[in-house]
């Protein structure tokens, strides 16, 4: 078994443990494995071992990585782009990847929406939450969203799955359930507002635990899997 492989078990190990802790089964927690500034070699190892969902945080470097595969009809993969998105990189996003992550406004989301070609289905898009309320983060705030979601759920190139968050980090388990309850609250009424809402990505390494208590569905977690990053590279 390779490194990544014993990683991957592990995981879904602590997946099934924090799932069964709060009644819940863990085929309702997905998987995303970040391999951001990793090599294709490394999601070779981890496409050998099962795993199907993979995050992205670079518009290039990603899509590099997609040809890689297409190009060696490897299918079935899903790529998810998790990174802040520049206007001027939402055409390859469009053009490539299946998920977004980081819709953060109208903009954007009528960019990918135009961009998106149409032999492709919808991209299933996520919008971001600035959940800690951070100067710096990018996200709009829970008050924001039920405009955000009314625009996104009308343009067709677009599929709206649900939200994503990522939270300060905070100093114990009970912080980190507080928030993201705060996250799984808004989650649930957008669910109840449009059937195509299904997806609730919050929790990495650090919270992963608590976001899983709290109700999330994808959890995305790079390190634990891939080991630490090297940017020097990039
Ligand atoms: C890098 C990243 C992750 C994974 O972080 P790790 O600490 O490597 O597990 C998850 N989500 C987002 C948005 C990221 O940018």
């Amino acid at each position: 078994m390779t490194e990544i492989a014993h990683n991957l078990a592990q995981i879904h190990q602590k997946i099934a443990t924090a799932s069964a802790r709060c009644g819940r089964t863990p085929e309702d927690v997905i998987l995303l494995a970040v391999s951001k500034t990793k090599p294709v070699q490394a999601i070779s190892e981890a496409i050998a071992a099962g795993q199907r969902l993979f995050g992205e945080n670079y518009v290039q470097e990603g899509v590099n990585k997609i040809h890689h595969f297409a190009e060696l009809g490897i299918t079935g993969l899903e790529w998810h782009f998790i990174g802040p998105l520049q206007s001027n990189k939402s055409r390859l996003v469009a053009e490539n990847f299946d998920w977004c992550h980081t819709v953060e406004s109208l903009r954007i989301a009528t960019r990918l929406n135009t961009q998106r070609p149409p032999h492709l289905p919808p991209l299933n898009v996520l919008i971001q939450i600035n959940i800690s309320d951070e100067q710096s983060k990018s996200g709009i705030s829970l008050e924001q969203l039920d405009t955000l979601a009314t625009e996104v759920a009308l343009l067709p190139g677009l599929k709206l799955r649900g939200l994503m968050a990522i939270p300060a980090p905070e100093p114990d388990y009970d912080s980190q359930l507080a928030v993201c309850r705060k996250m799984a609250a808004a989650y649930e009424k957008l669910k109840h507002r449009y059937s195509t809402v299904d997806t609730l990505s919050l929790g990495m390494s650090d919270d992963m635990d608590a976001a899983i208590a709290a109700g999330s569905t994808m959890v995305r977690i790079g390190t634990a899997i891939f080991g630490a990053r090297d940017y020097s590279a990039r």
